[in-house]
């Protein structure tokens, strides 16, 4: 099995990337789709204390789904608050695109 870390560093890495190639201008289903996307996937979530702060968070900031660069850095924003809640680093979140989708530009 995965342990909490590896789980987590495999699922950011996908909700990220989802995040980066979402679409710049989606349809209203998209983004319909995309809500209820991050609420199912709080609710299943397999480590349990995670999903429940998880939930939590969602119901103060909803998702931001108008937009790539909208969705980007709210789920960059829900990642440090997690980031916090852990004692690690908080990430520049001008910088979401650059880690996720095109590649560090230094
Ligand atoms: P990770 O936090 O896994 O980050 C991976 C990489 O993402 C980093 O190396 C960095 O390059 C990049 N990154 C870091 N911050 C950001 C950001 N804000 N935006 C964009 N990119 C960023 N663990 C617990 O112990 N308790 C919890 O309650 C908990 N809740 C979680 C809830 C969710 C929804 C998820 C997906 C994970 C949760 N985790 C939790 C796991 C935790 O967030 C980390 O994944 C884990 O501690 C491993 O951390 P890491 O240092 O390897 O980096």
């Amino acid at each position: 099995p995965l342990d909490k870390d590896e789980l987590g560093t495999a699922t950011w890495g996908f909700l990220h990337s989802m995040a980066s190639y979402y679409p710049k201008n989606p349809t209203k289903k998209q983004s319909e789709d995309m809500t209820k996307f991050f609420k199912i996937f709080a609710e299943f979530y397999p480590c349990e204390p995670c999903a429940l702060d998880f939930q939590a968070d969602l119901k103060k900031h909803p998702p931001r789904t108008e937009s790539q660069d909208a969705l980007a850095k709210w789920l960059c924003e829900r990642h440090n608050t997690v980031n916090v809640k852990l004692g690690k680093p908080v990430f520049d979140c001008s910088k979401v695109h650059e880690r996720w989708r095109d590649g560090w530009l230094d």
